[in-house]
């Protein structure tokens, strides 16, 4: 019998990923279906790329701290095909709670890993004069910084095709395909043609829940809204300096490399990807914020704007592995706000799962589609320091 072949359905950085994993693992033939003419058509190519581990969710921290510390030791077969640099190591100012309060969930793993450094208010108005922060906690992260996304899909989609990925753009997915018995044989496209497969790996970013549907489940996670905004600043400010990231007012921002300043308001209402629009409204309070918080650097010359999808579990933690009772169907969704950054870590583990290998079990329960978890809330709490 030869190697099983795979079909992945969705080209975005969770498709890209996962078929580069297991191309390089020499996992059999393997197949990327695109609904789009491009790769990275929606949340793949929407995003500010910043690499970010401090997340509350356990699981989802885990897999970022592996993912980052591939993208500080990228590796070669990356380098040699990405058209420019992958990873900026500029760093990133958390601003957050206030002095005195307990420590945040995160910071026990960054403590032990010494990737962390209490800023005191001087501190921070040494290296960032020109941010009025309303977390009056600051913390440095050094290790944390700037993902150059085009350049990672670029050396991503280079990577699988020298291994033999095949691609097809514009193939829209209608379904799955099943045997007398349930079991999973391939996808039904668009124009009524079918693609047998052995395995099939759903990664369909936002457009998750038509396959849900397919297998009488709803999905366990949100699709919900993000505008970012791009900006020149008028005073002394570089696109070179960290990333700055207030979770007390949900706002961040960061330099692009080309010199403009991305800006979010984390804004994240329900949206329905096939009806996308941008609100009018966030543009005004994007306005406002830089007059409050960042006056310094003013006046903005502001430039374009663009809303895209984060599809949110309930708990923060991506869904990553087998459909119950379908061994042979993989899930590799619900990377809401992290996909960027948990995208080497990805390429990796959902090979592992996809092969048959185990992972942690804890890490692997959280990942899974039915993890109990799911239906619990995020909540920020805190442990003392
Ligand atoms: C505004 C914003 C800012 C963000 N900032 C960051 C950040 O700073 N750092 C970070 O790590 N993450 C960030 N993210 C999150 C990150 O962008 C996403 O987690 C990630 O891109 C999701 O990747 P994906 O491959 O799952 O989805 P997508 O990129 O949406 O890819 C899914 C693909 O599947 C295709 N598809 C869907 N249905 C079908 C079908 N039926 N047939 C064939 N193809 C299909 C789609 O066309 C699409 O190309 C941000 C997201 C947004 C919106």
């Amino acid at each position: 019998m030869g190697q099983p072949s795979t079909v992945i359905v969705g080209g975005g950085i969770a498709g890209l990923a996962t078929a580069w994993g297991l191309a390089r693992a020499g996992a059999g033939p393997v197949t990327v279906l695109e609904r789009e003419a491009s790769l990275g058509f929606w949340s793949s190519g929407r995003n500010a790329g910043i690499l970010r581990s401090a997340i509350p969710a356990t699981a989802t921290r885990q897999l970022a701290l592996r993912s980052e510390a591939r993208y500080h030791d990228l590796p070669l077969e990356l380098v040699r095909h990405a058209p420019g640099p992958i990873f900026d190591a500029v760093g990133m100012v958390l601003c957050e709670g206030a002095p005195g309060l307990p420590a945040p969930l995160w910071w026990e793993d960054f403590e032990a890993l010494g990737a962390v450094e209490a800023w005191s208010p001087a501190q921070l108005q040494t290296r960032v004069p020109y941010y009025q922060p309303e977390g009056t906690r600051a913390w440095w992260m050094p290790r944390a910084g700037r993902i150059q996304v085009s350049n990672l899909m670029t050396a991503l989609e280079r990577a699988c095709l020298e291994l033999g990925v095949q691609f097809r753009l514009g193939t829209r997915v209608q379904g799955l395909m099943h045997d007398d018995v349930g079991h999973i044989t391939g996808v039904r496209l668009e124009d009524r043609s079918e693609q047998a497969a052995d395995r099939v790996v759903l990664a369909p970013g936002a457009f998750v829940a038509r396959f849900a549907e397919d297998l009488g489940v709803a999905f366990p996670a949100r699709t919900t809204r993000r505008h970012l905004f791009y900006a020149l600043p008028n005073g002394p400010w570089s696109p070179k300096d960290p990333v700055v990231w207030d979770d007390a007012a949900g706002f961040y921002f960061l330099g692009t490399e080309n010199g403009e300043l991305l800006l979010s308001l984390c804004d994240g209402d329900d949206a329905d990807p096939e009806h996308l629009l941008a609100d009018p409204l966030l543009a005004r309070l994007a306005e406002r914020r830089v007059q409050e918080s960042l006056a310094a650097l003013g006046p903005f010359d502001w430039k374009r704007r663009l809303v895209g999808i984060r599809t949110v579990s309930e708990d923060d933690v991506p869904v990553l592995g087998a459909h119950p009772g379908h061994p042979n169907l993989y899930w590799v969704a619900a990377l809401g706000g992290h996909g960027i950054t948990l995208s080497l870590a990805l390429a990796e583990l959902a090979c592992d799962l996809i092969e048959g290998r185990s992972l942690p079990h804890r890490l692997q329960a959280a990942l899974a589609f039915d993890s109990p978890e799911r239906d619990f809330q995020t909540q920020r709490d805190y442990r003392p320091l």
